[in-house]
Formats: C-alpha cells, structure tokens, sequence
C-alpha cells in the first residue's frame, strides 16, 4: 500500500523519536537545518501551514513575518519533502547546517578536552559546563567574594534541582535599586548561561581593578541566575541536545516552554496548547515551578528591582516589551532607547551587529514571555529579552571559542545599559 495512514505506533514513535523520551541520547544523524525566506503573505501563510502539518520538524526560528527568515532543523525524512514542498511553492530556502550531529560533535569535542572539577580560578569560562559546574562555580564564587556576594537557591526545579543565584551588592551604605540577569530559561541555548557566567565572573574578578565594574556595582545591586530551566539544561547534556522546555509532565509529552508559561496574557497568541509543541504554554500560567519561583522571587525577596534581562540565543537582538502584542507599550521610547545604546556599545567591543526593537515586532508575538510579565506585573521598567550570538551559522551550536567575546560585548552592552537606566530611572 502507498502512502498509508500513519499507525497510533509510528505516531508514537516519531513522538518519541522528536521529544526525546529515548533512553539513549537523541541522535541527529543525517539532521540538516534548512533556513527559509517567505517574500510575501501567501508563501508565509504556505510555510505556516507546512510546519504545522510536517512531522520531526525542530523549528529554530519560527516564522514571524514576510522577508524573516525561518530555520528549521529537520531529520533526512522530512527534509526531502520539506524541500520539494518549498520549491514547488517557490519558497526560497538553502542549507544553513549540513551535519546537525556533525556540529554537535564538533561543539562538544572542544569540550571533552576541559577538566571535570573546575573551581575558582581554575574556572574555564572560554568552555560550556554542566549544571553541576556551574553549581560548583556559583558556590566558590560565593566563598571567594564573601563581603559581596551571596547565593541563593529560588526554589528547586520539577526534578528536584537547586536554581541557584548570586547577589553581588557592594559594601557601600548608598541606597541601591535592583538588576535581575538571568539565562538558560530554553535549555538548548548554551550560550546564554556561559554568556550570563562570563559576567558576572568578569565583575567579580575586576570590580576593583577596572572602573566600569566598580560602577556597575555603585549603581546596582545585582540578581544573577545563570541558568533557570535546571532540569532542561541537564537533559541537554545527558540526552537531547535540542530540548528546550522545561521536563514536568502534564500530559502525553514532557514539558512546557518557561518562556510561555507567565502570567502575562497568557497563552493568548505565540504559544500553543498542544502538550507536544516545543511552545506549549502549560495547563495553566505559572504551572512550572521554575517560572513560578523566578516571579515569587522576585516580588519578595527583592526590592526596588528596575533592570531586568532574560538571556536567549540566537539572533542577535535587544528586545523590549510587548511580546503579546505588537502594539506598544507606553515606555516604549526610553526601553528602546537603552537597548539601542546597548547595541552600540556592545557593538564597539567585536563589531557584532544587534537589531533592537519590540519583541512582537522584531522577531515575532509571544505571550506569556518573562520580559512582558517582570514589566507588567512586577514594575520592572526596563525589562528585556536578548537574543545572543549567532545569526544562524551555527545557531544552537555555537563553537566555545565564541564564549568569551560574546561575554566581553555583551558585558559592555551592559555596562552602557545600567548607566542608560541608572540616568532615566
Ligand atoms: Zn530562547
């Protein structure tokens, strides 16, 4: 028989085979990452309708508008009908990742090189860590710079994991308002978590020999969570490089998407219902109990917070509010504004170009986002979501040798953000 129904099993099995519930790590032989340009409506309504119909379709970047490109990762399969139902549309689209298992070797071979247990000053941050490294360098950090720092753990995640953080606030008596940084709320994008360490190390290390580290400490106190999707994370390294939800189970697939999970026009548009998207909203707003203990925390544990920033990967983007709308909101002009000094600091560091914008109107409507409810709910002004490095050369799976300058101009950035804030609180 050609072409027949597909069975509940095959059903099953490509279920199995996308969201990873195989004991053995998910394997991307083959796996190629296709970029697709719509030119005009009828083809982005074309391409919605393929996504949604196609099967062991990984969309990397989902598909917004016309003339904004759209990446997907997909198995051999569907790239050979994915393809000929683009062409014979007369979509345009051309391979961005030949090898999606060749560049997860590639990502990682650099990283079995590094030494398991790294302390202190032993900390490799040109490299990508485990959970539990990173769990190792939060504590050190926290006995190695005792008179300003402290940890604290949010909440413990689905399975049970601690979702540690530092406060660094320096000695000085001068009344200081709050910045909340935070990264790995997708569990794939590695180079959120690595960037928001870079950082926060960086300050640390230089806060008395370089002067726009003691400023940064004069003006704020400062939040950081490296990673806030633990369990994710953790099943990133062990079994799925490509898992991006949280792992709590609510229905026939695990997970939800942490970031459309809050309780900000929740799951209105820009997020889905179904259980096996890779944007499931949740049963209900704050039902991950990480997403839950970031907002907890942060209306009462903390005070007077005024800088907030959600750390993702990848595109290279500043964005502001609204994600759920593309209408704007009313303190559109100076959120924009920051992020647009952002952009040209960070700029001045590499060379690397960032777009800053709404994040409805610059890359596409998600409700439900953390920037949206930190500026809604929790008075946090200037609340943003970063996209970092890269524009989809190697996505996902950046190289580590990219760590270090995406932390050095991402920190500048910041630098010219806190002063931008600090100046039009
Ligand atoms: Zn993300």
């Amino acid at each position: 028989m050609k072409n027949p129904m597909p069975t509940v099993w095959t059903l099953l099995v490509s279920y199995l085979f996308m969201h990873g519930f195989t004991a053995q790590r998910v394997n991307y032989n083959g796996y190629k990452v296709l970029r697709v340009l719509p030119r005009n409506e009828e083809q982005l309504t074309l391409l919605q309708d393929i996504i949604l119909k196609g099967k062991e379709i990984d969309v990397w970047r989902a598909p917004s508008a016309v003339n904004s490109t759209v990446d997907l990762n997909l198995s051999p399969n569907s790239f050979e009908n994915i393809v000929s139902e683009l062409e014979a549309s007369g979509i345009y689209s051309k391979v961005l990742i030949d090898d999606v298992q060749q560049a997860i070797y590639n990502q990682q071979l650099i990283e079995n090189k590094h030494v398991s247990v790294m302390q202190g000053d032993d900390f490799d941050y040109g490299k990508y860590h485990t959970l539990e490294e990173i769990n190792d360098w939060v504590q050190s950090m926290a006995m190695k710079y005792k008179t300003i720092t402290t940890i604290f753990n949010i909440t413990n995640s689905y399975e049970g994991r601690p979702m540690l953080g530092l406060k660094i606030s320096s000695q000085s008596e001068i009344e200081r308002k709050g910045f909340w940084i935070e990264g790995g709320i997708h569990a794939r994008e590695w180079i959120a978590p690595a960037t928001v360490i870079y950082m926060a190390g960086y300050i640390l290390d230089h806060y008395k020999s370089d002067p726009q580290m003691n400023s940064l400490l004069d003006m704020f106190d400062w939040y950081i969570v490296p990673v806030v999707n633990p369990d994710g994370y953790e099943y990133t390294w062990s079994k799925d490089r490509m898992w991006r939800k949280t792992r709590s189970r609510h229905g026939v697939c695990i997970g939800v998407d942490p970031n459309r999970n809050w309780d900000m026009e929740w799951c209105k548009s820009g997020a889905s219902k179904d259980p096996c998207s890779d944007d499931y909203c949740g049963p209900f707003a704050f039902s991950e109990v990480e997403v839950k203990g970031v907002a907890d925390y942060i209306m009462t544990q903390t005070k007077n917070i005024t800088g907030f920033i959600d750390f993702h990967s990848y595109s290279q983007l500043w964005m502001t509010p609204w994600g759920y709308t593309k209408e704007l909101p009313p303190d559109f002009k100076q959120q924009d504004e920051g992020a647009m000094e952002t952009c040209a600091a960070l700029q001045r560091v590499n060379g690397t170009k960032y777009e800053h914008g709404s994040i409805a109107n610059i890359i596409y409507i998600a409700s439900g986002s953390s920037a949206d409810w930190t500026y809604a709910k929790a008075g946090i002004k200037y609340s943003y979501g970063v996209e970092l490095r890269d524009t989809g050369k190697y996505g996902f799976l950046l190289p580590s040798d990219q760590i270090i300058p995406s932390g050095e101009e991402t920190l500048r950035g910041l630098v010219a953000l806190a002063k931008f804030i600090y100046n039009n609180k």
